[in-house]
């Protein structure tokens, strides 16, 4: 007897969307044995990950935090530890934890069409308690695959190569690997960087180190908001508590897609708009011209949030200073900069990216053919053109992910029910439409997405194969529309080994796990 085990769906990646697609599979698909393999020791990928001092959400938590699970506090904005502490409940309170495998790094799919089954291969890490971090490679099969990977590296961070880092006498720490018991208090620190994560590490360093210099080659747009909006105090005293979560969810949303809409039609006047908020929060003495106006438009990179002004009350409290610049040379003491200023620092952060990776760098194969991602469109951006059952959760760039994530999981657990209701074993997006035009899937022009851009798929140039950024829009279509009414994802019927023949076996085989 086959001894490999089978799942009807194998979620991949116990983070923020590995958690919700857990969530829907066994709610809405109560037939469906699944389980979530997770790289790590632990869930919460992201959250879990990052430990830098202040870390927090940079969208609001009430389109941060599951549908299913609504954020019952009133901050708009969570603190890292909260959002773990959430997710770890979300996965107790719906049994998901019970489903996770923890280290399994899921290295290799591979579709099988005469099978109609994917062949999945996990390297296992020994036993934490082992010690020895030996791995073992774990052999499975399933029907369906959940990719919920995220989009970056966990291993290693993006560090571009600064000339003369190895000189400098200070400690170098990249806030995705940030060592509990690093001491900043009293000392000078430099952050390099624009982005969420240094503006979020600025002003919460600030507090206890000697100074921060925030150092950027170009400057980003930060909107300064309310730690507690006037939406979600009217909601909490105006709209029954069953209610909250749906209203500050769609009322959050809104008020963010208006907002990005406004972008687009409008950049100059959103310009002025966002320049005129900061010039307010800084002292005149602040060149807000060098130091607060970049050279883009808002939204073609991620708008920055810092709630309650905290970096610009570290600013002008002169706990921290900003200098724009370009790093010519790191020294023994600090770095050295084009313009032939230093800088000096006990300890420089390089908040300068993450490294984007496509599908957990998992090697995906169709019929032991290599699956090339690049040369592929993205359909609905949540399964790719050509690969059979397989879904993968992308969220929104200009939005919360969740929001994304949250409808693909449900459209997801749709689609399998319409399987099991036509006795279709296998669904493939195929694009018929040779005009169809291709862009980058992520439409931002941040340097981590640019730099990586070339081993992404891609989205067309028209629905489904086009990726909305737009939660309304794809809303209407994915949770309201029908799961295969656009006619580009294929359905067909059962192969040689049909997923019920292969769910028996597995339940086959539970039994006999039990038994044993
Ligand atoms: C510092 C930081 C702050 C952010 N703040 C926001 C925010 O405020 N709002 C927002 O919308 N987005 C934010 N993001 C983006 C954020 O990553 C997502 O919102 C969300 O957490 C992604 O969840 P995820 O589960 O899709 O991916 P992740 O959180 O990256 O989780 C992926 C999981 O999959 C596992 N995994 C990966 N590959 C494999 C494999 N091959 N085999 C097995 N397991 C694997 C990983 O170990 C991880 O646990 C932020 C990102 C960062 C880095």
């Amino acid at each position: 007897m086959n001894s490999v085990e089978h799942l009807d769906v194998l979620i991949i990646g116990a983070g923020l969307s590995g958690i919700g697609a857990a969530h829907h599979v066994q709610a809405d698909c109560p037939w469906a044995t699944y389980a979530v393999v997770e790289a790590r020791d632990d869930l919460g990928g992201t959250w879990d990950l990052f430990r830098y001092p202040g870390i927090r959400s940079d969208s609001d938590m009430f389109t941060f935090s599951y549908p299913f699970r609504p954020w019952d506090r009133d901050r708009s904005i969570g603190a890292g530890a909260e959002i773990l502490e959430y997710l770890c409940d979300t996965a107790a309170e719906f049994g998901i934890d019970r489903h996770i495998r923890f280290g399994h790094r899921i290295i290799a799919a591979d579709w099988s069409t005469e099978d109609g089954y994917w062949r999945v291969t996990a390297e296992r890490t020994a036993d934490s308690d082992d010690g020895s971090g030996r791995t073992e490679t774990v052999e499975l099969t399933c029907s369906f695959v959940f990719s919920c990977t995220g989009y970056y590296r966990y291993d290693r961070g993006h560090v571009p190569d600064f000339p003369g880092m190895e000189d400098f006498a200070g400690t170098i720490v990249h806030p995705q690997h940030w060592p509990q018991d690093l001491d900043h208090d009293g000392q000078r620190v430099v952050v390099i960087g624009s982005g969420a994560t240094a503006i979020t590490l600025v002003p919460s360093l600030a507090d206890t180190a000697a100074h921060v210099t925030m150092l950027q080659r170009s400057p980003t747009y930060i909107a300064s908001l309310p730690g507690t909006n006037p939406l979600t105090r009217a909601v909490r005293r105006l709209v029954p508590r069953r209610w909250q979560g749906a209203a500050l969810r769609w009322g959050h949303a809104l008020i963010t897609q208006t907002f990005f809409k406004l972008s687009r039609r409008w950049p100059a006047a959103v310009r002025r708009v966002l320049i005129e908020g900061v010039r307010r929060e800084l002292p005149p003495d602040v060149d807000v011209a060098t130091h607060f106006t970049p050279r883009y438009d808002p939204w073609d990179q991620r708008l920055c949030v810092v709630p309650d002004g905290d970096l610009f009350a570290a600013i002008r409290e002169g706990r921290a200073s900003v200098v724009t610049d370009r790093i010519e040379t790191f020294t023994p003491t600090g770095v050295r900069l084009e313009s032939g200023d230093e800088l000096e620092a006990d300890i420089i952060v390089p908040a300068t990216g993450l490294e984007m990776l496509f599908l957990g760098g998992i090697e995906l194969c169709v019929d032991g053919e290599p699956v090339d991602p690049a040369g592929r469109l993205t359909y609905k951006g949540l399964m790719l053109e050509g690969v059979p059952n397989m879904a993968m959760a992308v969220g929104y760039t200009n939005a919360s992910w969740t929001l994304k994530s949250d409808l693909t999981s449900d459209y997801v657990a749709r689609l399998l029910n319409h399987m099991r209701r036509t006795g279709a074993a296998k669904c493939v997006p195929v694009n018929r439409d040779a005009s169809m035009a291709s862009v980058p899937l992520f439409g931002l022009s941040s340097g981590y997405i640019t730099r990586a851009q070339e081993r992404f798929p891609r989205q067309g140039s028209r629905f489904p194969w086009q990726m909305h950024q737009d939660y309304v829009a794809d809303y209407r279509v994915m949770r309201r529309g029908g799961v295969t009414d656009d006619g580009a994802l294929v359905l067909s019927g059962a192969p040689k080994t049909s997923l019920s023949a292969a769910a028996r076996r597995s339940a086959e085989q539970t039994q006999e796990v039990r038994s044993a």
